[in-house]
């Protein structure tokens, strides 16, 4: 990028929750390849006198996305009305969260290309999704099955400034989802929705431009890329030829490789939000919220984790990527520690795993297979003994942490002694022997 601009960028992250029912009547979600509104009710298709009452399950996953951003959970929250006319929307309106959202005053880190960042969640609201809108010759066909499906809002302050960044944060996103399991967050299916809000300013200057301009409909992380990288360039030449930009909404053309004109964007005042009377505010303890809806450990804190066993960082990174896959390998990891096997023994067994196959491994059998394999071994214990007091000399804060007491801290050192040996040696041997020096 041009070293005189930079680049700012707040994104604003739709994801369809897979709740059961929908976010205000009992339809059913189950909607993908039905006919078109055989999911409806008076409620989602907005008929007079129909009353919403909200979806607990949608709210408690919506929670569980704030807690897992480092939000403060609202103890009043309120659902309000987002007027506007299109065709999708029965209402006349959509029912979302504006001055008073669920979750607020997040934060995630992300790496870029200017390394690690802290990006500010401004919000995670709840909302519904709209209808699906098919434009056939001289009409328009509206499916309403998706009409009031449950739909959160993640919205980020405008602390990007670079590409990598926004990449990494929304795949960093789509990983929490899966691991919560509060969606499958397919981009195609389009569960999961990126709108990248992006302007220019001079590298000098700190305060926002007073424009930006809000790229729609992207669902791939590759064309988001792209679409921002165009309005770079784009908004560059402008600034330079001394033209105003404008508030404005834009589409990208993966044909075309540009970005194109939807329409001038509208101001918040132009949806004229107000409360839902139908709907009764949300009053939470928030500590009652937290301890209720426990999240699993993140993925983040995961790979730690593994690190602390000894494995690459590579390694402890894949291991940790997918929720279900690292649960499989912990379990077969507990059973191979009592077995004296050591953590980089089992991971690089994992290595030859993939995630689709996994139910074709038991954590017993794959232990009982690393014992198979390993009667090969290298049982000399003179040789074992040598690699040992390499890695205990090369390893001064394993040998301190496990010297305090925190036992798991010789999985490090079993590792260091397994790549020497080439995975050969006998790791229940290496324990004892490393146990025996440490214990000097
Ligand atoms: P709206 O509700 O109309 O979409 P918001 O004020 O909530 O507007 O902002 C939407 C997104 O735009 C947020 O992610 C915010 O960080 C981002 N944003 C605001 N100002 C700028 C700017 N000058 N450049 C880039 N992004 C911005
Ligand atoms: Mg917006
Ligand atoms: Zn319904």
């Amino acid at each position: 990028m041009n070293q005189q601009y930079e680049l700012v960028v707040g994104l604003e992250v739709h994801v369809e929750l897979n709740a059961k029912s929908k976010m205000f009547c009992r339809c059913s979600t189950d909607y993908f390849g039905q006919a078109p509104n055989t999911h409806t009710c008076p409620v989602c298709l907005g008929l007079p006198g129909a009353v919403p009452f909200a979806n607990e399950e949608a709210l408690k996953s919506c929670i569980k996305i704030g807690l897992a951003l480092n939000c403060q959970v609202a103890e009043l929250s309120r659902f309000e009305r987002k007027n506007y006319f299109y065709p999708d929307l029965p209402k006349g309106y959509q029912i979302s969260q504006y001055r008073w959202p669920l979750c607020v005053d997040g934060w995630l880190d992300v790496e870029g290309s200017e390394g690690m960042r802290r990006i500010r969640i401004n919000r995670v609201h709840q909302e519904e999704d709209t209808g699906k809108l098919t434009h056939l010759k001289g009409s328009t066909a509206i499916d309403f099955n998706r009409s009031g499906v449950p739909l959160v809002e993640i919205v980020t302050e405008p602390d990007f400034h670079d590409v990598e960044a926004v990449v990494e944060y929304a795949k960093k996103l789509q990983q929490i989802f899966r691991y919560l399991g509060v969606s499958n967050a397919d981009m195609e299916q389009g569960d999961m929705r990126l709108e990248a809000n992006v302007s220019i300013r001079p590298a000098s200057q700190t305060k926002l431009p007073n424009y930006r301009v809000e790229l729609k409909n992207i669902n791939s992380f590759r064309f988001m890329k792209a679409a921002i990288q165009y309005e770079i360039d784009r908004q560059i030449k402008a600034l330079e030829a001394g033209e105003k930009l404008s508030q404005e909404t834009r589409g990208w053309n993966e044909d075309k490789k540009m970005t194109y004109l939807q329409r001038s964007k509208e101001e918040a005042r132009d949806y004229r939000y107000f409360p839902d009377p139908d709907l009764p505010e949300l009053r939470m303890k928030s500590e009652e919220l937290i301890i209720k809806n426990k999240i699993p450990e993140m993925p983040w804190v995961k790979e730690k984790r593994f690190a602390g066993y000894g494995l690459s960082g590579e390694l402890s990174r894949v291991l940790s990527e997918d929720r279900e896959y690292s649960e499989h390998f912990e379990k077969t990891l507990q059973i191979a520690f009592q077995k004296n096997i050591s953590a980089s023994v089992v991971a690089r067994k994992y290595t030859g795993i993939r995630r689709r196959d996994l139910d074709k491994y038991e954590p017993e059998k794959l232990v009982a297979e690393i014992k198979e394999e390993q009667a090969g071994r290298i049982e000399d214990e003179e040789q074992i003994r040598q690699w040992a007091e390499e890695v205990i000399t090369e390893n001064q804060k394993s040998t301190e942490d496990y010297k305090n007491g925190k036992e798991a801290a010789i999985q490090a050192l079993i590792g260091g002694v397994m790549r020497r040996s080439g995975g050969k040696a006998n790791a229940g041997l290496a324990l004892k022997v490393l146990k025996k020096l440490l214990s000097k």
